[in-house]
C-alpha cells in the first residue's frame, strides 16, 4: 500500500456524475429521515471505476495487485454504503439523533461521493476463505472498524475515527512496515487492523508477489550501480527510464520495489564507507 494523490476530475463526463450524485445523495437522505425505502443506484458509481483505474495505476488501492481481466475489481466503498457489520458480522448498533439507537443503516449518502471511492480486487473488497488446511477469512466486506463509535449523520462524519487506512488521505508508511520477505507488520492499532482484515499476510499469493517484486527490484538495482561504475551510458539510459516508473508507484507492489532501491543503495554506501575507512 502506497499514498495516492487522488485529485478531483476535470471532465465533462465527470459533472455529469457528479450532479447525479448529489442529486441521488440528497434524495436517499431525505428519504431515509422519513423512514421511507430507497436503492443505491449502482449502474452510477461503477461509472467512477475507469478514473479509479487511471489513479491509481490499474492498481487496488490496498494491497497493489493489478486489476485486470484475470484479478477482477470492484468500485470500493471506504465507509460502506448498505450497511455497516462488525469482526462478528452483526449489524453494529449506532446512535441516531432523531431515530435513536439502529442497526446502522451504512454511509448511503457517500455512495456516489468521490471521496468515499477506491479501486479494489476482489480479495480485499469481499471476505473470503484464505488458505487450504487452517481456512482462514480475511477481505473487507461490510465491515468497518472506528474507534468509538460510529456515526450515522453527515454532519457527524468529522468526529469519527477509522481504524482502517484510506491510502488517499493517510501516509501508510506511518502505519505498515514492509519487509524484503514479502510479510508486513503494523507500527500503529490502524496499520494492524488494516492487515488483519484485508489479510495482507494471510493471503499466501499476495505475500510471494511482493517477495517477487522486491527480489527482482533489487536485482535491478545492484546491475544499475555496476553499470553506473562501469560508466555503461545505454544501460544507464534505460535504468533511469525503469527508476522513474518505480518512483511514480504505477506498477504493482511499488512500495517492495521503492524498499528495495532503499536496501541496496544503503548496503552501497555502506560499503563505500567501508572501502574508505579500509583505506
Ligand atoms: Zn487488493
Amino acid at each position: 500500500m502506497i499514498y495516492i494523490d487522488k485529485p478531483e476530475i476535470d471532465a465533462d463526463e465527470w459533472r455529469d456524475i457528479v450532479v447525479q450524485g448529489q442529486t441521488l445523495s440528497a434524495d436517499h437522505l431525505a428519504k431515509f429521515d422519513a423512514d421511507q425505502d430507497f436503492k443505491i443506484n449502482d449502474t452510477l458509481y461503477k461509472r467512477f471505476m475507469r478514473y479509479l483505474l487511471e489513479i491509481f495505476g490499474g492498481k487496488c488501492a490496498y494491497c497493489e495487485t493489478r486489476i485486470s481481466s484475470n484479478q477482477p475489481g470492484d468500485v470500493e466503498h471506504f465507509r460502506p454504503k448498505g450497511r455497516v457489520v462488525g469482526d462478528d458480522f452483526r449489524p453494529v448498533q449506532t446512535l441516531h439523533p432523531v431515530k435513536g439507537t439502529i442497526n446502522h443503516p451504512g454511509y448511503f449518502w457517500l455512495a456516489y461521493d468521490w471521496s468515499n471511492l477506491l479501486p479494489s480486487c476482489i480479495d480485499c473488497n469481499r471476505y473470503r476463505n484464505h488458505g487450504i488446511e487452517d481456512p482462514q477469512g480475511a477481505g473487507k466486506a461490510d465491515r468497518f472498524p472506528v474507534k468509538g463509535s460510529h456515526v450515522c449523520a453527515p454532519q457527524d462524519l468529522a468526529n469519527e475515527e477509522p481504524f482502517l487506512i484510506d491510502p488517499t488521505k493517510i501516509q501508510p508508511a506511518l502505519h505498515l512496515e514492509f519487509h524484503p520477505d514479502g510479510t508486513v507488520s503494523g507500527k500503529t492499532e490502524e496499520g494492524r487492523r488494516t492487515i488483519e482484515l484485508f489479510g495482507l499476510n494471510m493471503r499466501e499469493g499476495l505475500v510471494e508477489a511482493r517477495r517477487e517484486a522486491f527480489q527482482n527490484a533489487d536485482t535491478f538495482t545492484v546491475a544499475h550501480w555496476n553499470h553506473v561504475v562501469t560508466g555503461f551510458a545505454a544501460k544507464i539510459a534505460e535504468d533511469e527510464h525503469r527508476l522513474n516508473q518505480i518512483r511514480s508507484g504505477r506498477r504493482p507492489y511499488a512500495v517492495m520495489e521503492r524498499l528495495a532501491v532503499r536496501v541496496v543503495n544503503a548496503r552501497i554506501e555502506a560499503e563505500r564507507q567501508r572501502a574508505i575507512q579500509d583505506f
